[in-house]
């Protein structure tokens, strides 16, 4: 079933951009002389930045702009006012196109990855203080409280969220930002555009080519000691007409007694995910997609992952993946045939 996917809050705590501005690392040496039109800003609570060749040389930041405002008000955690706090907080369960599709595509990776990818922990991420509320470790009544929220069945009705637990809180961070890059690809396409780079906070989709000819370049982030430390590139590769999404447990988390607690939630226990997996990058056509499959193998760890890659064959984010993971203090890392062949060597 999901062979046949055709188809990615503004809070601007410091910490947070610093990750996504260093997530992924693009490679953008132009070696030619006229470099593709530059567009920069912020959106979702990070920085984007959407580089394009167009002979009629359009400024098309208004109308970027605009697509990722109103992508955040429907979306972001972090507006007050958007649909999705709204939807969460029980003040309407109307769904807009956006939120309708995010659910759709949750609900199909949510199955596809026997449950490892679930947009339904929104109570859990904003519990073990990863959202726009206060760090409360839960005790283990609220602790059920809150998985038996994720747990529950939601469904679309004539657009209408259906809930059958009605603390289920929606959070579609692991998936939005790949989404948000789609659509901005999608609208560079219908303006006649096909040779881009859309960036947003580490969420990449590349089409066509740099001015001079060559593919664009991204670069992957070696996972830092600590979420300060300054972006080194672990390798780099080159993309043709794909995207690519890392998600890491190494810049956004904290530390308790000596343990680090991940941004990325673990749906069977409600726990932060701790295990040796330090990053992982999936490529992918649709970066919503990408993006996803990304926080669904972090969420799987590292044997998992490879054993769920191995009986999925050709199945959706399984060909292009690197896992970085550490092995008695030292970065090892796994890449599969389909994204070793992208490695610049
Ligand atoms: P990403 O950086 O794409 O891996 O997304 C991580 C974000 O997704 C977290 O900060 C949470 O908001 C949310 N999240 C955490 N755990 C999960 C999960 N198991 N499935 C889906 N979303 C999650
Ligand atoms: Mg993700």
């Amino acid at each position: 079933m999901i062979s046949r996917i055709i188809l990615q809050s503004v809070r601007h705590r410091r910490a947070e951009r610093f990750f996504y501005l260093s997530a992924v690392l693009l490679l953008l040496s132009c070696r030619h002389t006229e470099p593709p039109i530059q567009i920069a800003g912020t959106a979702q609570g990070t920085y984007y930045s959407v580089q394009y060749c167009d002979k009629e040389h359009r400024n098309l930041q208004p109308q970027i702009d605009s697509l990722l405002d109103a992508f955040d008000q429907s979306v972001s955690l972090w507006v007050d006012s958007s649909l999705l706090r709204q939807i969460n907080s029980g003040k309407t369960d109307s769904l807009d196109d956006i939120l309708q599709s995010l659910l759709e595509k949750s609900l199909m990776i949510e199955q596809y990855t026997d449950g490892a990818f679930n947009c339904k922990v929104g109570r859990l991420v904003q519990s073990w203080g990863f959202s726009f509320s206060k760090r409360s470790i839960p005790d283990s009544l609220s602790l059920q409280t809150m998985l038996d929220a994720a747990h529950a069945d939601v469904s679309i009705a004539n657009h209408r969220l259906v809930r059958t637990n009605s603390s289920t809180e929606l959070d579609f961070n692991a998936i939005a930002q790949g989404y948000a890059s789609d659509l901005i690809a999608q609208m560079l396409e219908r303006y006649g555009i096909s040779d881009y780079l859309v960036d947003i906070g580490g969420e990449v989709v590349a089409h066509g080519k740099k001015p001079d000819g060559s593919l664009w370049r991204v670069g992957i982030e070696e996972p830092s000691k600590d979420s300060c430390s300054a972006p080194i590139v672990y390798s780099a590769i080159q993309l043709s007409d794909a995207s690519v999404v890392t998600s890491g447990s190494y810049r956004k988390y904290y530390e308790r007694d000596g343990l680090r607690f991940s941004h990325t939630i673990d749906p069977a226990t409600g726990q932060p995910v701790q295990h040796t997996l330090l990053s992982v990058s999936v490529v992918e056509k649709e970066c919503w997609l990408a993006d996803a499959m990304a926080t669904a193998y972090m969420v799987m760890g590292l044997e998992n992952a490879k054993a769920f890659i191995a009986s999925h064959p050709h199945g959706p984010g399984t060909d292009a993946v690197l896992f970085i993971y550490d092995r008695g203090g030292a970065l090892e890392s796994y890449a599969t045939p389909g994204f070793d062949k992208l490695i610049i060597k």
